[in-house]
């Protein structure tokens, strides 16, 4: 805990010192660009103390971190982290994407782990001045990105379990493959000759309902938090997923098979009432099992805004839809694809962006999803194209944030 005693994270203090061993961008669908290894040459980091709080944060060459090996993040998990992108607008500018949650979010996943509290302004400070100053290089393209992970450790080097006394944040920017693009999907691995006719012909994402052995989050822990102790974890499932022809994992959570996220995004499903309403919903966050996801918040907003009446819907040549944030369960999903009630599902996070899923299986059930034209859903595509645009600078939306 710092005290009020000790300096804040200030970012006017940044000490700048720019590589003189530049490199160059991986170019397009090559295999560098594919193995996720390649950030752009430069790095922030901040130091923290418990003596003396923030040192002054420093821009400088993208490189190796220096840590003892009894630092406290590689034994007690005392890592969060932040995923972000940088957009380069039609109109030629870079955006980032609502920052200023992520800045929160890390914060709060932060608190959970007993690292230090710091101005979410300060973290949005630095890492605009990362991306201005990385950006126009590594990003030359309208339409392209950049991934920003933000990340947060304790370097403690005392070996008890205890407290950290020391951490690092710092800020990368790392040169990512397009995963919204089903090509550039990680292949499920080894061709397996019994995958089942509808797992191999599926369009779109294919998920793995989690079994009842497998629980990503639970009540009382840290689902909510962005923290790397919720993913390694995870990888199990996901090879398995993989080595069934899946994507990714649907996780479940509880006897009635909650429906809670798919891998690392939110899940969404728009269905049909018994009564005829079209509804989309997704699981609520109270319970704190759920990553408060930005990209979640902003489907939610932006389809409550325009979408929840006729009138407005008929604009974007779609029927209305009733915004729910309420526990529902993979039972109600199969109970509506049964009955025909099920319209579209997708997954909605910053690496996926918004995905059209086309198949879950759960338990001996296969739920294929319908796909329209295009092979997404009426609704995906329709979100999608409104968040892009304001990411891309389409949309002059507050939601954009200028570099
Ligand atoms: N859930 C989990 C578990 C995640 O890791 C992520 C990615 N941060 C999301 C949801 C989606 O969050 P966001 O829209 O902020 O990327």
């Amino acid at each position: 805990e710092s005290n009020a005693q000790t300096a804040q994270l200030d970012a006017s203090k940044l000490k700048i010192s720019l590589t003189t061993a530049p490199r160059d961008p991986p170019a397009a669908g090559s295999e560098e660009l594919k193995k996720m290894r390649t950030c752009t040459d430069h790095m922030v980091t901040a130091r923290w103390t418990l003596e003396d709080g923030w040192e002054a944060p420093e821009l400088k060459p993208y490189g190796p971190l220096s840590i003892m090996p009894t630092a406290s993040v590689l034994h007690y998990a005392t890592e969060c982290f932040e995923g972000l992108k940088l957009y380069h607008g039609e109109d030629g500018k870079l955006r980032l994407f609502r920052v200023r949650r992520n800045c929160e979010r890390l914060r709060r996943s932060a608190a959970r782990i007993s690292l230090p509290d710091f101005p979410a302004e300060q973290l949005e400070i630095l890492i605009k001045k990362l991306c201005a100053t990385d950006g126009p290089k590594w990003l030359p393209n309208k339409g392209g990105f950049l991934y920003l992970r933000p990340t947060f450790i304790g370097t403690d080097p005392g070996l008890g379990v205890q407290v950290p006394k020391e951490a690092l944040l710092y800020v990368i920017i790392a040169v990512f493959p397009d995963w919204s693009d089903p090509r550039n999907l990680p292949a499920a691995s080894a061709v397996n000759p019994d995958l089942s006719e509808k797992v191999t012909k599926a369009q779109g994402l294919k998920l793995l309902a989690s079994k009842e052995d497998s629980i990503r989050a639970w009540p009382g822990g840290f689902g909510y938090a962005k923290l790397g102790a919720n993913y390694g974890p995870s990888l199990v499932g996901q090879g398995e997923a993989r080595a069934r022809g899946y994507d990714q994992i649907l996780w479940l959570f509880g006897n009635n098979g909650s429906v809670t996220e798919a891998g690392a995004s939110n899940f969404f499903v728009v269905w049909k009432t018994k009564e005829g309403k079209q509804q989309l919903i997704t699981a609520p966050l109270h319970d704190n099992l759920i990553l408060e996801g930005v990209t979640r918040d902003s489907v939610l907003n932006i389809t409550k805004e325009r979408l929840s009446t006729s009138e407005s819907a008929a604009k974007y040549n779609a029927e209305s839809v009733e915004v729910i944030e309420r526990k529902f369960t993979m039972q109600e999903i199969l109970d509506a694809y049964t009955e025909g009630r099920l319209v579209e599902a997708f997954a909605a996070g910053t690496a996926y962006f918004v995905a059209p899923v086309g198949l879950i299986g759960w338990k001996e059930h296969e739920l294929e999803i319908p796909l329209a034209e295009g092979k997404t859903g009426v609704y995906a595509r329709i979100i999608r194209g409104w968040l892009s645009d304001i990411m891309y600078g389409n949309d002059n939306h507050e939601w954009g944030v200028l570099v």
